[in-house]
Formats: structure tokens, sequence, C-alpha cells
């Protein structure tokens, strides 16, 4: 076989404007960066609460391979299976308020790995229609009927659920707080809706894990709704600043992963430095809640500040801004003009987001400073 389709490919991907191509980051994830040789102000980062650059972390990742070694050595079922990892999980299960937590190598493997380990053929998966891509495929690994609902649309899952055959299991799956979108799921009443049909609820808290308030611990925590959600996910990779994922739940849930998950066994744990940095991370995010509100405050007034020159910003309430553009080619030359002028503020494309939504996607962090809101203020006045 040739493998002439993939210029093929490469070509039509230009045709559309949806070819994708790296840019060089240099130095650290602080809200300023240097993208491909330039300075600029960084509104594209996941590192909302400043963490990814904290020397906290930097000294326990240090600290950790001085006394337990780089790498891990094997799967958690094998070998691999260290102090760390067994800490972490205790410090999470803690924040979450729950009896027991599973670390996962990624948030892509997580969530790939749990949904075909609750469903499977016979089984139904409803899913929210924005949900991330991890989720997205994980669901279609488990080979239950995928039902898909309109994004947030509870009636619609209603009637998807009254049709389910009563004797399946059935699993709804749904962000807390949507990645492209920044606006969040009505968490009550799916958990509602998933005990009237008596079925699970898996939320994904990639993002609203360490930024809402009181403690940092979620959407779900901060609603009272622990208790009723089966199985309570996230990630370490973006306010805690680190790398991997994690679930929160029962005890009974954890052994099943344990057990059953594909990608929680069929893989080389996580070295003792990223154990050792989320562990860090989990302190500094209860230790030093004015970040939470430093956040919150950037996020009001970025948001003011965008409503005020006209952008459109959806239903987004929290630290992800969707600056709506809607043309895919239109988006990446805003973002380029916006990145010469030293703001970075990546634009976002199908298939990330649906045809027709592109969308350059702000993000703020608690460690912007106010002169930096400013400047990037001034930038997106000039570019509208
Ligand atoms: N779930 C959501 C909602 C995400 O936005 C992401 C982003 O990366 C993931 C899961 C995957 O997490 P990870 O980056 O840890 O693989």
């Amino acid at each position: 076989m040739t493998a002439g389709f993939i210029q093929d490919e490469l070509q039509a991907l230009k045709s559309a404007s949806l070819y994708r191509q790296l840019r060089h980051v240099a130095g650290d994830q602080g809200s300023t960066l240097m993208v491909d040789g330039r300075e600029v102000l960084n509104f594209s980062s996941n590192n909302y609460l400043g963490l990814a650059n904290h020397p906290a972390l930097g000294k326990a990742a240090i600290n950790a391979i001085e006394r337990y070694g780089c790498g891990s050595g094997a799967s958690r079922l094998i070998s691999g299976n260290m102090t760390l990892h067994e800490e972490l999980e205790i410090k999470l299960a803690r924040l979450k308020g729950t009896q027991a937590a599973l670390v996962f190598n990624s948030g892509f493997q997580a969530n790939t790995g749990i949904i075909p380990t609750l469903v499977g053929v016979g089984d139904v998966v409803f899913s929210d229609a924005l949900n991330h891509a991890s989720i997205i495929d994980g669901c279609r690994l488990s080979r239950a009927k995928i039902v898909v609902y309109r994004h947030c649309d509870v009636d619609q899952l209603e009637d998807g659920l009254k049709d389910a055959p009563h004797s399946s299991r059935k699993l709804i799956v749904t962000e807390s707080l949507f990645s492209m979108d920044g606006d969040e799921a009505p968490l009550k009443q799916i958990v509602e809706l998933s005990e009237k049909y008596d079925a699970m609820t898996m939320v994904d808290e990639a993002h609203a894990t360490g930024v809402y308030e009181p403690d940092g611990a979620g959407l779900i925590s901060r609603l009272g709704l622990g208790e009723r959600v089966l199985v309570q996910m996230g990630t370490l990779g973006k306010a805690l600043g680190g790398f991997g994922a994690y679930i929160a739940g029962r005890a009974a849930l954890r052994e099943l992963l344990i057990n059953r998950c594909r990608s929680f066994i069929f893989t080389t744990s996580l070295p003792p430095a990223v154990m050792a940095m989320a562990i860090a991370a989990i302190e500094l995010i209860r230790r030093e809640p004015e970040r939470r509100r430093a956040l919150r405050n950037n996020c009001a007034r970025v948001r003011d500040g965008l409503l005020r020159l006209g952008y459109s910003l959806g239903d987004s309430r929290s630290q992800i801004l969707p600056l709506m553009i809607g043309d895919a080619n239109h988006c990446m030359r805003l973002s380029e003009r916006l990145l010469e002028h030293g703001v970075f503020a990546q634009g976002i494309r199908p298939p990330t987001v649906p045809p027709g939504t592109s969308r350059l996607r702000i993000t703020l962090m608690a460690t912007h400073t106010s002169e930096q809101i400013d400047r990037a203020l001034e930038l997106f006045a000039s570019v509208h």
C-alpha cells in the first residue's frame, strides 16, 4: 500500500483551514511565554492557579526523585504501586470527601478506560454533545449504545432515559465545567434524573478541580452532590499544575477499576516526582485560597471587558472564555494577529468544537496582573 493518502489528507486539512502545527514554547508556563521566539502574554494555558511553575512543586519533585528514584519501574499491579501513589490517593479522597481515589496516567486514559469498565454491549451511555474527545472515545470503546443529548439539555436526556431498556445498565457522562465553552452542566438535575431512572453518573471535573470555592474540590463538591455521583473524575495537569488524573468515589468502584480498567492495568504507573507534585499542589490549594479568589477576580474583569467590547462569550462565567468567531479561517487569522501583537489566545477549530463555532479560547490565571489584563483588553479591542 502506498502512503500517498498522507499528502492528500494534509492538503485537504490546509484547504479547509484545519491544518495544525506545533508552536514552540520556551520558558515556564507563567503569565508571559516565549512562543516561536516572541515574548507574549499567556492567555492560553490551563495553569489556572499558577501552580505549574510554582517552586513548591519543583522542590517536591526533586525530593521525590532523590528519595524514590526517577521511574516507577512497572504498572501499578506489578511493582509500580509506590508509596507516593497511595499517599496521593489518600489525599485526593480527603479533598473530595470520598471513601477512595485512584490515580490514572492521564485524563484521556481515565475516560477511555473507565467508561468501558462500567458499560458494554447491551447497555446505554448518555453523553453531552460537547463532551471531550476522551469521553467520546471512551463511549465508543465501550460498545454500549451511545445516546448523545443536546448540550446541557436535561429534557432530551430524560427522553432518552425513558426510552432505554429497563434491563440495561445506564450511564450518564458529562463534564462539570466544559473545556471549550466554560459553562457548567446542570449537575443537580442530571443527578436527579440518574436517580429517577436508575442510571449511573460520571462527571469529568478536568477544568473544575482546584478552581471552585470553597476548597478547590470541584463543582460536584460545591453543589454537595458528592454522595450521589458514582464517578468523580478530574485531572492533575490543569489547575493542579502537574500531570495525570484521578477518580474519586466508593472503595468498591476503586476495586473494580483496579481489576477491570484496561487503561489503568496495562500501563507503567506515573513516576514518583509526578505524584509528589500533585501532593504539593493539593496542599497549596488548601493553604492558599487567595489563588482561587484572584482567579475569580481576573475572570470577572476580563469577562466584563470583553462584553463591553461587544464580544459574545456564550454562557461562560468561568476562567474559560470562548470568544466566539465562527469561521475557522477568520478565527486562526485573528489568533495570529493577536500573537504578533503580544497576546497568545489560541484559536480552536473543528473537530475540537462543532463546525461554525470556531473561537479564541481565552483562559485566565490567578497570576495575571492588572497591567497584563489591561494590555490584553486593549489588543482585543484593536482587532475587533
Ligand atoms: N477531560 C477534559 C474535559 C479535558 O479537557 C481534558 C484535556 O486535556 C481531558 C479530559 C484529558 O486530560 P489529560 O490532559 O490529563 O489527558
